[in-house]
């Protein structure tokens, strides 16, 4: 059995994302309550992007996302691989207040982006700082970073998010710099704040686009490690 499949085991078991009992424990350092509820969007609108009154910082957070997806339009009786009780469960905000990391896996087209869009729209509603960004954004963008010598200050502006989303890793391969630079950042965020990561393909497949199945195990166990991870299955929904 290779490392990463062992680390995948490992973790196997926070696989139910309903099981926080399995979760380990650890320190939480309590964050400044964030400034009252903005209201941001209103899904109800016919151009389903209406910023109300949101403050700067929130404008920028709702600008990244390419789409506005909102769990309200989410239909569970065409996805049910996951609850709206699971889902609703996370707006809490436990998971951010705990630096946990939501990770939805499945194949294309079962709502992976939806659920991350909706659930991070609903964050920002409710004051926390959200980005979006896709990996190939995010790889092209450390990379700038690196060549113009300020990796550190890119790692830094990204972490003033307390939830970063990375949609669609996994679905090209990652140049070897590329995916030091993800590591590192990885490494920046872990237990610091919380990433939403969608991706294709389980834990044990991640050396394919990682290449390297050392790096694949440290960031694989960054990310998994105080994850909820939510498997999701059936026919994509563009088909229908
Ligand atoms: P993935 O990220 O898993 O590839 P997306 O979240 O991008 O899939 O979904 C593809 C399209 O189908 C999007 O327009 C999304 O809004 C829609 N969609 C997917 N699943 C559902 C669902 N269960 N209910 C409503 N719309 C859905
Ligand atoms: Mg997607």
């Amino acid at each position: 059995m290779s490392n990463l499949q062992q680390v995948a085991l490992q973790y196997r078991s926070c696989a139910s994302a309903t099981s926080p009992r399995h979760w380990n424990n650890w320190s939480l350092t309590p964050r400044r309550t964030n400034s009252p509820t903005c209201s941001l969007l209103n899904s109800s609108s016919a151009t389903r992007c209406v910023v109300v009154k949101a403050n700067a910082s929130c404008r920028t957070c709702v600008r990244s996302f390419p789409h506005h997806k909102f769990l309200a339009e989410f239909d569970y009786r065409a996805q049910t691989t996951i609850s709206k009780r699971e889902v609703n469960a996370l707006l809490d905000f436990t998971f951010i207040e705990q630096r946990q990391n939501l990770m939805f896996i499945g194949p294309l087209g079962v709502g992976k982006t939806h659920l991350a869009t909706g659930i991070s729209i609903k964050a920002i509603e409710a004051g926390y700082k959200v980005r979006f960004v896709t990996t190939l954004e995010l790889i092209e963008m450390l990379e700038l970073a690196e060549l113009s010598g300020e990796p550190k200050k890119k790692v830094q502006q990204l972490a003033k998010y307390d939830v970063l989303v990375i949609d669609e890793l996994g679905y090209l391969p990652m140049s070897k710099q590329g995916m030091y630079n993800l590591f590192q950042l990885i490494s920046a965020l872990y237990e610091h704040r919380s990433l939403i990561l969608t991706t294709n393909k389980d834990f044990t497949s991640w050396t394919e686009f990682f290449f390297d199945d050392n790096v694949a195990v440290l960031i694989v166990d960054r990310i998994i490690h105080h994850s909820r991870i939510f498997m999701l299955g059936g026919e994509s929904y563009r088909l229908r």
